[in-house]
């Protein structure tokens, strides 16, 4: 369990929750916003617009967790609204282009506490966007697992049920499992 580090009282820094589908990723974020309400911090959440499998004014986990959210188009609107917040949350991460980890970098040089999420992993199993590069910068690091859905194993993987092959296809349980690495492949 990921417990706020105090730094001697410097703020400004990088986190990073990862992992496969259904791995909790996003309930994980709001955990971590939610208490930094309770701390009296001003909390802003950011999210592709690309996302919209739900309201575009809501991140909604899948245990219906609702928290707002702004809708940004790429990483450099992040930057003209996250000036208002102490700690600032960015979800679906992989989507955005490779500026999201200037962005990033710069919000905690100022101070900010930026707590990103985001799929590691492709469908494919390949490192997904700017996730690696966030990775490396990171100052703290969460990979979550799900459950593999066909032998209850440990997952790390999303498999694709459909045989569509963009990166990218927008979807839940209907057209992704979570897969362990052996499930993955056979
Ligand atoms: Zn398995």
């Amino acid at each position: 369990m990921f417990i706020e580090p105090n730094n001697n009282g410097h703020r400004g820094w990088i986190e990073v929750v990862c992992g496969s589908m259904f791995s909790g990723k996003t309930e994980e974020l709001i955990r971590r916003l939610k208490r930094a309400k309770i701390a009296n911090l001003s909390v802003g959440i950011f999210k592709p617009e690309i996302d919209v499998r739900y309201d575009v004014e809501k991140i909604v986990t899948h245990n219906e967790n609702m928290v707002t959210a702004f809708p940004v188009r790429n990483a450099e609107e992040i930057m003209k609204i996250a000036e208002e917040f102490n700690v600032i949350g960015i979800d679906e991460a992989q989507f955005f282009d490779d500026k999201i980890v200037q962005v990033c970098e710069t919000l905690a040089n100022s101070g900010k506490r930026v707590i990103v999420a985001g799929l590691d992993m492709d469908y494919t199993g390949k490192p997904f966007g700017p996730i690696p590069q966030l990775l490396s910068v990171a100052n703290y690091v969460t990979k979550l697992h799900a459950v593999c859905m066909k032998c209850g194993g440990i997952a790390s993987y999303s498999y694709r049920i459909s045989k569509n092959t963009n990166q990218v296809v927008l979807g839940e349980k209907e057209l992704y499992e979570a897969r362990c690495r052996h499930c993955f492949r056979y």
